[in-house]
């Protein structure tokens, strides 16, 4: 980071990410395919605006198609044993980690998130493929002797089936890894459809279980495309069960369109997280986190701290917006492959020009902006620098619309009460941290707070793989979330088998 201001730092594609142009394939039953004739969009380099490939967006004909080689290959794969399942998965670490920093590097290109925020993604899917790994302890059912005289009762897990996976742009590499390998350990074959915005990395995961000869052609396989892939995969009917990962709005669509058609779904939609400042909070070490928490990724994360919650008189109001705004300026504006990068460039033009404009109502409502990114928007009209607003009214957009940028909104109470009331009354419930030294207002707060994963002194309470990804309210359509135990009854079916013998 270097003092004096944000730093804009010259924008260009390295030539170590200057791929050639060409339109990505599809993967089905153990082959890469072109998707039929339909159109293609740009997958466009984020720092520099320029075209690296071709996303074909495939349509019904290709979904099915791919539906039929994950429904021909499941029943084989079901009958391998767990842990047998579970070495191919380890196998798929293996590949992982082999091909980790050409991973890292391709997520850093195609989103345009920094590399050091590109590698903790990637090392991130890799845990979710370890904690799969323990399948075979995962899958063990239940048993009740004697329910009656002679009588017992087993409880067992088995595949959904086949389990289509619908993900986001943010995290183009460990979403796809959230899903992926406990959909297949737990004996299920799998079809992604990445975000069209950068399939790029997904399409590195293909290629790496592709090289893992112990899962068979048909158990994964890969549709690009958009909203017909979408809707394709919500109406086909050998599609059993669907993970979803994006805005509420989709989350939404994507919950009612599988209901419709009996499918089981899980959706996370999307969020506005607070991170509450208390008076005792040490400002040293929480500006950091906070800094992390707000800016990091271009504040494109579903964990992103967008509203600053601080709690305190007019003077520690004052000495807090100060803080806020002196950690912003130093932070570095650049490219994703910068190392000195700490605010990276946001995915499209068309993200871009969403915030600025919530930003440009706002500051014509009579925000106080406290620091203006606005500035510069970079050769790929992607740049937003570091902007922070005091809201006038609490519940104005940029208090409580997910807005999904660069964009830290303070809100100022006078004690934690109102500090839980207002981050209660968001639609969302994803996430939210506390800064505090005192025990009593961490506890009060993780009582009383209406959000599933919480930070005491962490700004990014992200779980770590072995626990699911809780988000509440409207940051979840479905009732079991990603990751842990619960990805494991996600994507299994219980039977319950009562004997006399
Ligand atoms: P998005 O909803 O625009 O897209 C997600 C997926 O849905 C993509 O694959 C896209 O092709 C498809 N899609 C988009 N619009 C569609 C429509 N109208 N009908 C059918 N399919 C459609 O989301 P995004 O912008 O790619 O991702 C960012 C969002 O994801 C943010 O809201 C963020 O909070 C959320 N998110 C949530 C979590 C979580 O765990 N809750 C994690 C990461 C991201």
């Amino acid at each position: 980071m270097n003092a004096g201001g944000p730093q804009r730092r010259h924008i260009g594609v390295s030539e170590a990410h200057r791929p050639e142009v060409s339109t990505l394939r599809n993967y089905v039953g153990g082959s890469w395919r072109p998707a039929g004739d339909v159109e293609a969009l740009a997958d466009v380099d984020p720092a520099s605006g320029e075209t690296v490939a071709l996303v074909p967006l495939s349509g019904a004909a290709e979904v099915r198609t791919a539906v039929e080689a994950a429904r021909a290959a499941q029943p084989g794969w079901r009958e391998v044993p767990p842990q047998r399942r579970a070495r191919a998965v380890l196998a798929l670490r293996d590949g992982l980690l082999k091909r980790r920093e050409e991973l890292v590097a391709l997520v850093s290109a195609d989103m345009g998130k920094t590399l050091e925020d590109a590698d903790g993604e990637v090392g991130r899917g890799i845990e979710s493929v370890e904690s799969a790994a323990a399948i075979p302890h995962l899958l063990k059912g239940e048993m009740l002797e004697g329910v009656a005289a002679g009588v017992d009762v087993e409880l067992v897990r088995q595949p959904v089936g086949v389990v289509g996976a619908i993900t986001p742009f943010n995290f183009p590499a460990m979403i796809p890894l959230w899903f992926l390998p406990y959909a297949i350990a737990c004996g299920n074959s799998f079809l992604l459809k990445p975000s069209e915005q950068d399939p790029r990395p997904a399409e590195l995961i293909v290629e790496i279980v592709d090289s893992v000869e112990e899962i068979p052609p048909g158990v994964v396989n890969l549709v690009h495309g958009g909203r017909a892939a979408v809707t394709a995969i919500l109406e086909d009917p050998g599609i059993d069960a669907v993970s979803f990962v994006g805005r509420a709005e989709t989350a939404r669509i994507v919950a009612e369109g599988a209901v419709r058609t009996g499918k089981r779904v899980q959706a996370l939609g999307g969020a506005k997280n607070s991170l509450v400042v208390m008076p005792d909070a040490d400002l040293g070490q929480a500006m950091p986190a906070i800094m992390g928490s707000a800016f990091g990724a271009a504040g494109q994360r579903c964990l992103a701290g967008s509203v600053c919650v601080v709690v305190g008189d007019e003077t520690r109001r004052t000495e807090v917006r100060e803080a806020l705004v002196e950690a912003a300026s130093k932070l570095t504006i650049g490219p994703g492959d910068d190392p000195a990068t700490d605010v990276c460039p946001m995915v499209s033009a068309a993200a871009r020009d969403k915030v600025a404009e919530a930003i440009d109502r706002a500051a014509s409502n009579g925000a106080n902006l406290l620091l203006d990114g606005r500035g510069d928007a970079g050769p790929a009209d992607t740049i937003l620098g570091p902007t922070i607003a005091v809201a006038g009214d609490p519940e104005s957009e940029l208090s409580r619309d997910e807005l999904f940028g660069p964009l830290l909104t303070v809100v100022e109470v006078n004690d934690l009460n109102a500090a839980i009331e207002f981050l209660n009354g968001s639609r969302y419930g994803n996430a939210g941290a506390i800064f505090t030294q005192s025990g009593a207002a961490a506890r009060q707060y993780r009582y009383g707070a209406e959000a599933g994963m919480l930070g005491v002194n962490v700004g990014v309470p992200a779980p770590v793989a072995w626990f699911p990804f809780s988000g509440w309210k409207d940051s979840i359509d479905g009732d079991l979330h990603a990751n842990g135990s619960d990805a494991v009854r996600f994507y299994t079916r219980e039977k319950v088998i009562t004997s006399r013998w």
